[in-house]
């Protein structure tokens, strides 16, 4: 996978031995890729912005990793934190310690929760990698109390992105982060994704695509044993793994942008994918890491796309980047047979960080949800998503561009060799690379993923002439790439 290219500057003259790059172990990166190169110097951001070491603007449409909702530079949130570190800059809630905005965080989250997480509890951590490892705990000494302590598999899927801990590595469905590692450990399986541009196949229609892995699901599921299987773990929208969204997202027409609503066109996926796991008693853990707080206009993913989950996972722009936060949110019922067994036993409940509540990061999420209902972002999502996705689709009609695809203020184009027969560019060629090379040059920061995928996705804060301005700079880095194209596949 040509991973690891975005944001790597080639310096003209730097030779391929080897610069060393410092002491730093760059993560996600292509380590050879540093050799005779140099990293891309951020050095401060405000508002959708950000500027390297030689004050060149870029306009960061990728809102770093999926995070920065608020932009940089927000004063408030600044003032926040540093009006905690002041009054109390570290406590715990070990042994029931009670950190007074560490709960107030955590009913603020159930208040805004999906229906079936009302009255459930929230479990902080630093990042999505823990809080997915948090689920996996929560779902095993769950079934453990209940006298299920065989049932343990979780199933994840290709394409799927949850982490890279052990754990949240193996639900994970890349290659990349599994290979050389030993990954997944054995109680992980994955099913297919639901990219119906990919992997539809020929005179299927979506409705059968999506009966086709809901029964690849069951007969997995049934192969395991359903006593064996605890849950079923999916991303509203796959965001690492190619900004995959669970319906067909190819063809839109003009009448399509006449209201938000109907930029949302599920294709029943979720609803099918839990009736299966309803049958088996396999819970359902809603990923929101990426979606979480108003990414796809709603302030979850799984509501834009159907999904009823159990459990739901969040992190990144609930606190915009600012400090590191996430949180599991687990329902009432599993709270309450794991707080029973506590008493039976007399035991503790073995899980938590030393930062588990961190005050900081707390008062950092409450000003930045205080500042999404004061400032209506989720109205304002909505009405830039429009121009947004017209302006994405506008894309597919690159020469290069396989499909173009997204919802609310997310999206990505897959780009091919040939656009009829799909045909994928060979790897080595590296092709989103370069696109996204291209793109830096000319001011703006866009992402590759996995299969030739480039991935947009600002900082909710972005104006509507800065989303012009993103899909501008993308379409010329597209045809810059067009015009070498030529050379770069004689090479
Ligand atoms: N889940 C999803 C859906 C993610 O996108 C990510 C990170 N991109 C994670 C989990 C892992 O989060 P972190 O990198 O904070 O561990």
């Amino acid at each position: 996978v040509p991973l690891g290219l975005c944001g790597m500057r080639r310096l003209a003259t730097a030779t391929q031995s080897s610069v060393p790059s410092g002491s730093l172990l760059y993560p996600m990166t292509n380590l050879s890729s540093l050799r005779g190169s140099q990293p891309l110097r951020i050095v401060a951001g405000k508002g959708a912005k950000v500027y390297d070491d030689t004050g060149k603007e870029y306009l960061e449409a990728m809102a770093g990793l999926w995070c920065t909702a608020l932009g940089w530079g927000h004063e408030e949130l600044v003032d926040a934190a540093t009006r905690q570190m002041r009054n109390l800059s570290y406590y715990h809630c070990f042994a029931g310690r009670q950190v007074p905005i560490a709960e107030e965080l955590a009913d603020k989250l159930i208040s805004l929760a999906p229906d079936t997480l009302q009255g459930g509890k929230v479990f902080f951590g630093m990042s999505g990698s823990d809080a997915n490892d948090t689920q996996v705990r929560l779902l095993w000494h769950y079934n453990t109390v209940r006298g299920l302590p065989q049932k343990r598999k979780i199933i994840g899927r290709v394409h799927g992105y949850h982490g890279v801990t052990v754990a949240s590595g193996s639900i994970t469905g890349l290659p990349h982060v599994h290979a050389q590692m030993g990954l997944p450990l054995d109680f992980v399986r994955h099913v297919s994704c639901p990219s119906f541009y990919r992997y539809g196949r020929d005179g299927e229609s979506e409705a059968e695509f999506v009966r086709r892995l809901a029964a690849e699901l069951e007969e997995l599921i049934l192969a395991e044993g359903p006593d064996q299987v605890a849950a079923f773990f999916a991303e509203p929208l796959q965001g690492a793994g190619g900004v995959i969204l669970p319906h067909l997202a190819a063809q839109w027409t003009p009448a399509i942008f006449a209201g938000f609503e109907t930029l949302q066109r599920p294709s029943g996926y979720f609803p099918a994918m839990r009736e299966v796991c309803d049958r088996y008693d396999v819970m359902v853990v809603g990923d929101e890491v990426i979606t979480g707080f108003g990414r796809t206009g709603k302030m979850w993913g799984c509501t834009a796309f159907q999904q009823t989950v159990d459990l739901l996972s969040c992190a990144k722009q609930l606190t915009s980047g600012y400090v590191p936060l996430s949180a599991a949110i687990l329902p009432r019922f599993m709270y309450d047979a794991i707080e029973a067994s506590t008493e039976r036993r007399g035991g503790v409940f073995g899980h938590g960080y030393t930062y588990t509540g961190h005050p900081v990061s707390c008062a950092v999420a409450l000003k930045l949800l205080e500042i999404y209902e004061r400032e209506q972002l989720l109205e304002r999502v909505a009405q830039l998503a429009p121009q947004f996705q017209r302006r994405l689709s506008g894309l597919g009609e690159h020469p290069l561009v396989g499909d173009a695809r997204g919802i609310g203020l997310i999206g990505a184009i897959e780009l091919v060799k040939e656009k009829e027969t799909k045909q994928p560019f060979d790897a080595s060629r590296a092709m989103a690379a370069k696109v996204v090379q291209f793109a830096l040059e000319r001011g703006l920061i866009v992402r590759v993923l996995p299969n030739d995928v480039v991935s947009i996705c600002p900082p909710l804060i972005v104006s509507s002439a800065e989303v012009d301005e993103i899909f501008d700079r993308l379409e010329g880095a597209l045809s810059d790439a067009l015009a070498v194209m030529p050379r770069l596949l004689a090479d």
